[in-house]
């Protein structure tokens, strides 16, 4: 199984280094579900420091492996490691899970593979949006594959890298921090997710499911 949160080319990492994707449209492309200021801060300042906390970190623990740094920072940069590049995986999959131009559903083995998990997609993505709202305070919902049983499954992660689900395949992730939707949507959690569900980019999920399961 091909897990994209692994893979340097799904992550963004060439050359040694993390690396910030550009956005696959305009900033204000996703207007008015969602917000031309809200996607430039969440973009070009929030991923962008889980891209620089990654390298940092990163470089710390070349540091501490050639000796130059002290071991005794080993697990503090370790979970510093794990918090952004966790942040960097799940925000480059969530750009790239929305779309200015969506479909209504999803088609071909993703969409058989729904069906038989949950029944229908409106089944899967109620299970998916009470996910999102049951998230305590900063993380995400994720549809994915559990590595074990090869399934689809709806779970949520804590943070970045707190996956209820170790191992998962992330397919499709909704971002539940306070950053991804105050300033448009204020406290009103359910109706960001809401516009997030009416902006899934299902051709970007299906290649993920398919990339996954070859
Ligand atoms: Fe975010």
């Amino acid at each position: 199984m091909n897990n994209p949160l692994q893979s340097p080319s799904h992550i963004g990492y060439a050359d040694g280094k993390y690396v910030l994707p550009p956005l696959p449209y305009a900033y204000d492309a996703l207007e008015p579900l969602m917000d031309e200021a809200t996607v430039r801060l969440h973009h070009d300042k929030h991923h962008a420091a889980y891209v620089a906390g990654a390298n940092a970190a990163a470089a710390k623990l070349k540091e501490i492996a050639d000796g130059t740094a002290d071991a005794a920072l080993t697990t503090p940069t370790v979970r510093n490691l794990s918090f952004h590049t966790s942040g960097h995986a799940l925000h480059t999959i969530f750009w790239t899970n929305m779309t200015p131009t969506p479909k209504a559903a999803p088609a071909g083995p993703l969409a058989a593979a729904i069906e038989a998990k949950f029944g229908s997609l409106s089944a899967m993505l109620t299970v998916f949006k009470a996910a999102a709202a049951g998230v305590e305070g900063s993380g995400w919902a994720i549809l994915g594959i559990d590595p074990v049983s090869r399934e689809l499954v709806v779970c949520g992660a804590e943070k970045h890298q707190n996956l209820e689900i170790p191992g998962l395949v992330p397919l499709l992730a909704c971002d539940v921090w306070e950053h991804a939707y105050y300033l448009l949507h204020q406290n009103n959690r359910a109706a960001y997710i809401e516009n997030f569900v009416k902006l899934i980019n299902w051709d970007d999920v299906e290649a993920r499911y398919e990339a996954a399961t070859a």
